[in-house]
C-alpha cells in the first residue's frame, strides 16, 4: 500500500459495528437530524473525491508520467492538498459535527451512523490541528523528494538526497510536536497510519520477536542451502505477466473493479471501492519478483476490495490501519503465496509457461526454492525469517533521527553498521542500503514501517483464527480453492473497513490480544520441515 505521509489524517474509528454495516439505525431518528447526517455524508464524499483525484496522480506519477511532468504534478498535489485540508477543516463541517453530538452520545457505540461520525469528527480534530502550510509543504515536499529519488536511487547518490531528508525531518518532527499527547514523536507519526500503536507497544512486539529470528537464522545458517539458481534464469517479462494474471484473479482480484500496471516500486492505490489498482515490476532474470509482489499488493486489493459499499465515499471506506493491511497483502503473499499445497497447485502451470527455465525442477523443488532463508540487503526480497529484522533496523533508525540521536548525515553508517551487526551483511552501495525504500523519500520519517513486522505478527494470528473456524481452509488451497479463506476474511476483517479499531479487530476476531505466538509457531513449524532444525 502506498502512503500519503503528509497529514491527510483520514479518520479511523474508535469502537465498531458489531452487527451488519447496513442496518437501518437511522430509521429512528427525526427528520432535522437525518437531513444533519445526510449533509455530513455529502460534505464527507467531497473529501472522499478530491482524496480519489490525489490518489490518481499519485498513482500516475509512479506508473506513465513522463520525467518533465514533475515540477507541475508537485505543485498540482500542493493545490489538491491545500483544497482538501480546507475541506477537512471547514467551519461548515465543524458545525455539522457539533450539532451531530448528541446523536453521537445517545446511539450505541456500534451503531453505523455513531461510527461514522465518530470517525468523521476523529479526523476532523487532527486535520485542524495541522496548519494549511505545512500539510501542502508535506505534499510538495513528498512529491519533489519522489522526484529526486527515482534519479538519485539508481545513481547511487545519497549526497543529492541528504537536503531533501532533513527538510523531511524537520517536517516529520513539527508534525509530531502538533500532538504533543502523545509520549514519543514516533507515536504521533503512527497514529496517522497505525491508530492505537505506541512505541511501547512495538517494543513489546519487537522485543521478544529478534531473538526468535536470530535464533532461527543461525540454526539454518548451519544446515546445506536449497539450490535456487533456476529461479534466476530467463523468464521473458509477458510471459510473468500472464501468469501474475492468473493467480490474482483466481485469488479473487476483480479486475473489472481494478487493473495491474508497471512501476518501480509496486504498490496498490484505490480512487474508490469500484477502482482498486494494483502495479508490479518486473525482471525477466527472476521469476519471484513479479509474482511475490503482485500477489502482496494483491492482498492488500482484496481487502479494499471487500469493504462494505455502503461505507463508498465515506471515512469508513479503507482499511483500519497500515499494519492491518500488512496482515493481510503479507498473510496472502506468504501464508499462502509460499506454501506447498499452494505450488502443488500452481507449479505444473508456471512450469508449462517456462519450459526452459524450469526443466527438471519440480514442485517441491520450487517451493524450497522460494523459501530459502538466507541474509540480504533488500528488505522486499528477504526471505520470511529475517524480513522483519529489516523492519526493525529501519525503526530503530526512524526513532533515533526523531530523537536527535543520529543526523541524517550519519544514516548511511549508522544503516550500514546495523546490517553488518543484525544481519551479517554490508551494502556494498547506497543504492542496496539506505536509498532502497521509497518511504523516507515519499512521505514522513517515522510512521510506517512498523506497519510491516506488525503486519507479519498480525498475519499468522487471523490465519490461525480462520483455520480453526474453517478446517477447510489448508486443504483447499492445494485445489486453488481459496472461497473459504476470502469468505472468512470479507466476514471478519475486510467489510468493517476503518470501522473496527486495528487492535480491537484483531481481539475480536481472533480472541486474543495481539501477540507473537502464532507467529513464531508458524515460522518454526514451516522452516523446522524445510531445513531440519
Ligand atoms: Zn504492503
Amino acid at each position: 500500500m502506498k502512503e500519503h505521509a503528509s497529514a491527510s489524517a483520514t479518520a479511523p474509528p474508535r469502537t465498531a459495528p458489531t452487527r451488519d454495516p447496513s442496518a437501518a439505525d437511522a430509521a429512528d431518528l427525526d427528520a432535522s437530524t437525518r437531513e444533519t447526517l445526510a449533509e455530513l455524508r455529502r460534505q464527507l464524499a467531497e473529501i472522499n473525491n478530491v482524496d480519489g483525484a490525489l490518489s490518481l496522480l499519485d498513482w500516475d506519477q509512479a506508473t506513465y508520467m513522463p520525467r518533465g511532468g514533475g515540477p507541475a504534478r508537485a505543485r498540482q498535489l500542493g493545490s489538491l492538498g491545500r483544497i482538501v485540508h480546507g475541506l477537512r477543516t471547514s467551519p461548515a463541517l465543524a458545525d455539522l459535527l457539533a450539532r451531530l453530538r448528541p446523536l453521537e452520545e445517545r446511539l450505541p457505540p456500534d451503531a453505523p451512523e455513531a461510527a461514522l461520525v465518530r470517525e468523521a469528527r476523529r479526523d476532523f480534530e487532527r486535520a485542524s490541528r495541522v496548519p494549511t502550510d505545512l500539510a501542502a509543504a508535506f505534499r510538495e515536499h513528498g512529491a519533489a523528494t519522489f522526484s529526486a529519488w527515482m534519479v538519485a536511487r539508481p545513481a547511487n547518490d545519497f549526497a543529492s538526497m541528504r537536503p531533501y531528508l532533513e527538510r523531511t525531518l524537520e517536517l516529520s518532527r513539527r508534525y509530531a510536536d502538533l500532538f504533543p499527547e502523545h509520549v514519543h514523536p514516533i507515536d504521533a507519526l503512527m497514529e496517522e497510519h497505525d491508530r492505537g500503536t505506541t512505541l511501547a507497544l512495538v517494543r513489546s512486539i519487537f522485543e521478544p520477536l529478534k531473538p526468535e529470528l536470530v535464533a532461527l537464522r543461525r540454526a539454518i545458517a548451519a544446515r546445506p542451502a536449497p539450490d535456487d539458481s533456476f529461479l534466476y534464469r530467463d523468464y521473458p517479462a509477458a510471459a510473468q505477466l500472464d501468469f501474475v494474471r492468473e493467480i490474482v484473479s483466481t485469488l479473487g482480484y476483480d479486475f473489472e473493479r481494478g487493473r495491474l500496471d508497471l512501476t518501480h516500486h509496486p504498490f496498490m492505490t484505490k480512487t474508490s471501492l469500484g477502482d482498486v489498482r494494483i502495479t508490479t515490476r518486473v525482471d525477466e532474470r527472476n521469476v519471484e519478483r513479479a509474482l511475490f509482489s503482485s500477489i502482496h499488493e494483491c492482498g492488500h486489493a482484496l481487502y479494499e476490495q471487500g469493504i462494505a459499499l455502503d461505507f463508498e465515499a465515506t471515512p469508513l471506506a479503507h482499511g483500519t490501519s497500515a499494519a492491518v493491511h500488512e496482515s493481510q497483502s503479507r498473510l496472502w503473499e506468504n501464508l499462502v503465496g509460499r506454501s506447498r499445497p499452494f505450488w502443488r497447485h500452481f507449479f505444473s502451470s508456471l512450469a508449462a509457461r517456462f519450459p526452459e527455465a524450469l526443466g527438471g525442477v519440480d514442485a517441491e523443488a520450487f517451493y524450497r526454492a522460494i523459501n530459502k532463508v538466507e541474509p540480504s540487503l533488500v528488505r522486499v526480497e528477504a526471505d520470511e525469517v529475517t524480513y522483519n529484522l529489516h523492519v526493525m533496523i529501519r525503526f530503530d533508525l526512524e526513532v533515533a533521527l526523531l530523537e536527535g540521536r543520529l543526523a541524517i548525515a550519519d544514516l548511511p553508517d549508522a544503516w550500514n553498521a546495523r546490517y553488518r551487526d543484525d544481519l551479517g551483511v554490508e551494502p556494498p552501495d547506497d543504492r542496496l542500503g539506505v536509498l532502497q525504500d521509497v518511504h523516507w523519500y515519499s512521505a514522513s520519517i517515522g510512521g510506517y514501517f512498523q506497519s510491516y513486522t506488525l503486519g507479519n505478527v498480525m498475519s499468522a494470528q487471523l490465519f490461525d483464527a480462520a483455520c480453526a473456524a474453517r478446517p477447510e481452509i489448508v486443504p483447499e488451497l492445494e485445489s486453488a480453492r481459496f472461497d473459504a479463506l476470502l469468505g472468512w476474511l470479507r466476514e471478519n476483517v475486510h467489510r468493517h473497513g476503518a470501522a473496527v479499531p486495528p487492535l480491537e479487530l484483531i481481539e475480536r476476531t481472533t480472541g486474543k490480544r495481539l501477540g507473537i505466538e502464532s507467529f513464531v509457531r508458524y515460522l518454526r513449524t514451516k522452516f523446522g520441515d524445510l531445513y531440519g532444525v
